[in-house]
């Protein structure tokens, strides 16, 4: 995707495919009539697409109840909900798509397999975090987060223990966390749901960053997935600017970087990382 040879920008920046699955699932549904579409969470945490969503009256709601028009839709986001919850859901009447992220699916239903069999489940994750929240049901009321290998050193003892990682996490810290918890059980499954779009993201990232003077990382400010990415790059690169839009560049920075490279979270829509790219060629030309 270079263009110019120091301007590089990531080949697996912006939406990841469960995000983009969702938002598409939720604009067929409104293109073909289906009115209103009520997301059960906001969708993403990108401003620019929370922008589009509510111009074309798509909006986020916490409960089924607090959906006004009982004849629209409800779309389960991408991060998925505790199997309770997607009960309720699915028996409020109203007409209800299931946009869960297959992958996350899958950490789900590993969560479950072992459960079922006695394990108690060890989530390395963002215990606030959506995504950590619905796998939590999927537990059988033994489930625990940690956020990574110090937190783990506090842990109980465990007779069988099945890790997890939330599906956005570090490689790195999910396996010094497995090796941590290792001490704290009889058994100790290790089962690594990062899922591929993050790993190969992750990898690009290593890669690319660390051989650029600047990193700039494209995404909302309340996006967890884009602040992390950001923190991975300023371990791997001495200047890092997280941008939301083109309009935060720091002209300064730009003229003085040999070597540019742009990322960007898996919440960024392409418009909004291509818009950067140009203004930062732009920039440089000038
Ligand atoms: S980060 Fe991975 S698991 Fe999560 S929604 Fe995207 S593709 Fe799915």
């Amino acid at each position: 995707m270079s263009e110019q040879e120091d301007v590089i920008v990531a080949k697996r920046a912006g939406f990841c495919p469960g995000v983009k699955r969702a938002i598409d699932k939720v604009l067929e549904l409104e293109a073909s009539g289906h009115f209103p579409v009520y997301t059960i969470g906001p969708l993403i945490h990108n401003k620019q697409v929370t922008d589009m969503l509510a111009a074309k009256k798509i909006s986020a709601i916490e409960k089924p109840q607090e959906a006004k028009d009982k004849n629209g839709v409800l779309v389960i986001r991408a991060h998925g909900i505790t199997p309770e919850f997607q009960k309720e859901v699915e028996s409020c009447g109203m007409k209800v798509v299931d946009a869960t992220c297959p992958l996350v699916k899958h950490a789900q239903n590993v969560i479950a397999q072992f459960a079922a069999k006695g394990y108690h489940t060890i989530i390395v994750g963002d215990a606030h975090h959506a995504e950590v929240i619905g796998l939590m049901g999927y537990t059988q009321g033994k489930g625990m987060v940690v956020s990574g290998p110090q937190e783990a050193q506090h842990l109980p003892y465990f007779d069988k223990v099945n890790v997890v990682s939330q599906t956005t996490q570090k490689e790195s810290v999910f396996f010094e966390t497995a090796e941590e918890i290792k001490k704290h059980a009889d058994i100790c499954q290790v089962s690594n749901t990062i899922c591929q779009p993050t790993k190969d993201r992750q990898k690009e990232t290593i890669e690319l960053a660390q051989s650029a003077d600047l990193v700039i990382v494209v995404g909302g400010k309340h996006s967890a997935n884009t602040a992390r990415l950001a923190l991975l790059c300023k371990a791997l690169s001495s200047a890092v600017q997280h941008v939301e839009t083109e309009a935060e560049l720091d002209e300064n920075l730009i003229h003085h970087a040999k070597k540019i490279f742009i990322t960007a979270g898996a919440s960024t829509p392409s418009w909004v990382i291509d818009r950067v790219a140009e203004r930062v060629k732009t920039l440089r030309a000038d």
